[in-house]
């Protein structure tokens, strides 16, 4: 079993994955930004 998560929804819309607020990477890398997650492999369109 893997154990990798499958981001759906996302609100981030300058994000080239992000289409019509859905997520199409096919992994994501996620930290810990100061008191908030924030996604490493947003790239900007
Ligand atoms: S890669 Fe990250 S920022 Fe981009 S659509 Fe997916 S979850 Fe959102």
């Amino acid at each position: 079993m893997k154990d990798e998560g499958l981001v759906s929804m996302c609100s981030a819309g300058q994000c080239v994955y992000n289409q019509q607020d859905q997520c199409h990477a096919e992994a994501i890398q996620v930290a810990v930004h100061e008191d908030h997650a924030d996604c490493e492999t947003f790239s900007p369109e």
